[in-house]
C-alpha cells in the first residue's frame, strides 16, 4: 500500500510534466502550421509583386495544402490560371470552390464568375453562356448581361443578343435602342443573303416604325426598296436623311440620285442634295449631284466647276482627280498611267476608317469587324474626316 502511494506521488508530477510536454510539443506544431501557411501566403504574394507568376503559384499551392479550407488563396490561384491561360486548372479551382458546403453566398457566387470568366477567356463561348446564366439575381447579374450580349453578337445569334439587350435597358443599364435597330438590319441582311426579300422589307419596315431616327433600317430599306424596282419608295425613304442632315446621308446619296433618276425625282433629288452640300460639303454628296446633272446639256462643264468650288472650300486629291479626268475627255487627253497613278493614290484615302480601332476599309461598316464596335465608322471618307 505503501509502494503504491509512492508511487502515485511520484508519477502524478511526472504525469504533469508529460502532459505539459505534450500540449507544448502540439501548440509548437500548431505554431508551425499556422505560420507555414501565412508565410507561403506572403512569399506567392512577393513573387506576384515581381511578376513571377510561376514562383507565385507554387507558392499559393504550398499554401493552399496546408489551409485547404482558405477560400482567398483558392480565389487567387484561379485568376493567375486564367491570367497565365492554365484554363483547365482555373476552371478547376474554381468548380472546386463552387462544390464546397462551407462557402458563403458572396463566395460562391464570386467562383460562379471566375468560372464564367474562364470559360470566356478559353473561348467556350457555351459553357461561358451556361455559367454567366447562373449569375442571374446576383451581384453580378449586369456584368453577366453584358458578356453574355458580347457573346451573342460574336456568334450572330440576334435575338437572344435583342432579348439580353432588352433585360439590360429595363434594369436602366443603358438605352439599347439603337442597337437592337443593328440587331433587325443584321436579320434583315441575312434574310437579303437568303434570297427571302420580302422578310427583310418587312424586319426593316417595322424597325423603321420604333426607331424612326436611326439612320440604318432606313438606307438599308431605301437600297432594298431600289433593288426592287421600287423607285418611288425609296426615294420616299431615303429623302427624310438629307432633309434633316443626318450625319450618315452621305452613305445613302448615291442610292437617292439613283431613286431619283428611275422616280423622275431628278429636280427635288437635287434641291435636297444641294441643301445637304451647302450645310455638309462632301464628296459623296457631290458625286450624287453631279450623276443627276450629267443628263442636263451643260452637265460636264457644270460638274467641273462644282470640283473646282469643292477645291477651293477644301484641299481634297479626291475632288482634284474628279476634275482632272474631266477635263481629260477634252482635246488633250490624261494620259493613262497618269489616270491610273491619281486613282492608286485616292484609293487608301477613299476608305473608311473606324474610330476606334483604326481599322480601314474600301465599305462603311456598322459593326466593325476588326474590334466589334457599333457605329464606330464615321460615315465620311478618310481624307474628308
Ligand atoms: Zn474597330
Amino acid at each position: 500500500m505503501e509502494l503504491d502511494l509512492t508511487w502515485i506521488l511520484l508519477g502524478l508530477p511526472a504525469a504533469f510534466a508529460l502532459g505539459w510536454v505534450a500540449s507544448r510539443l502540439d501548440l509548437r506544431q500548431m505554431r508551425i502550421a499556422n505560420r507555414q501557411a501565412p508565410r507561403a501566403y506572403f512569399k506567392g504574394l512577393n513573387y506576384l509583386l515581381n511578376e513571377q507568376q510561376d514562383q507565385a503559384i507554387d507558392a499559393f499551392i504550398e499554401a493552399v495544402q496546408n489551409d485547404p479550407d482558405t477560400s482567398e488563396l483558392h480565389f487567387a490561384l484561379g485568376n493567375l490560371f486564367r491570367r497565365r491561360g492554365e484554363y483547365d486548372r482555373a476552371v478547376r479551382v474554381h468548380e472546386h470552390l463552387i462544390s464546397r458546403g462551407d462557402l458563403n453566398t458572396a463566395d460562391r457566387q464570386r467562383a460562379q464568375h471566375g468560372l464564367a470568366l474562364d470559360f470566356l477567356k478559353a473561348g467556350l463561348l457555351d459553357r461561358a453562356e451556361e455559367a454567366l446564366r447562373k449569375l442571374e439575381g446576383t451581384s453580378y447579374e449586369g456584368q453577366a448581361r453584358l458578356a453574355r450580349l458580347a457573346i451573342y453578337e460574336r456568334s450572330r445569334e440576334w435575338p437572344e443578343a435583342a432579348n439580353v439587350a432588352r433585360l439590360l435597358e429595363n434594369s436602366g443599364e443603358a438605352n439599347f435602342g439603337v442597337r437592337m435597330s443593328h440587331y433587325q438590319c443584321e436579320q434583315a441582311r441575312e434574310a437579303v443573303q437568303q434570297g427571302d426579300s420580302a422578310k427583310a422589307l418587312a424586319i426593316l419596315s417595322q424597325t423603321l416604325r420604333t426607331t424612326p431616327d436611326a439612320p440604318r433600317p432606313r438606307i438599308l430599306l431605301g437600297q432594298l426598296q431600289l433593288a426592287q424596282g421600287q423607285a418611288q419608295a425609296a426615294y420616299d425613304t431615303l429623302a427624310p436623311l438629307f432633309e434633316r442632315s443626318d450625319v450618315a446621308a452621305p452613305l445613302a446619296a448615291a442610292s437617292l440620285a439613283k431613286a431619283a433618276q428611275a422616280a423622275q425625282q431628278t429636280r427635288p433629288a437635287l434641291k435636297l442634295l444641294s441643301t445637304h452640300y451647302q450645310r455638309q460639303p462632301g464628296m459623296d454628296v457631290l458625286e450624287a449631284i453631279t450623276t443627276l446633272q450629267a443628263n442636263d446639256p451643260a452637265g460636264a462643264a457644270t460638274a467641273q466647276q462644282h470640283y473646282l468650288d469643292h477645291l477651293q472650300k477644301q484641299p481634297s486629291l479626291m475632288a482634284a482627280t474628279r476634275w482632272l479626268t474631266g477635263q481629260s475627255s477634252n482635246a488633250h487627253p490624261l494620259p493613262a498611267p497618269v489616270q491610273k497613278a491619281l486613282e492608286q493614290a485616292i484609293r487608301p484615302l477613299a476608305r473608311y476608317r473606324c474610330a476606334a480601332c483604326g481599322f480601314e476599309a474600301k465599305e462603311h461598316f456598322w459593326h466593325c469587324p476588326g474590334c466589334q464596335a457599333w457605329d464606330s465608322y464615321p460615315p465620311r471618307r478618310i481624307e474628308e474626316l
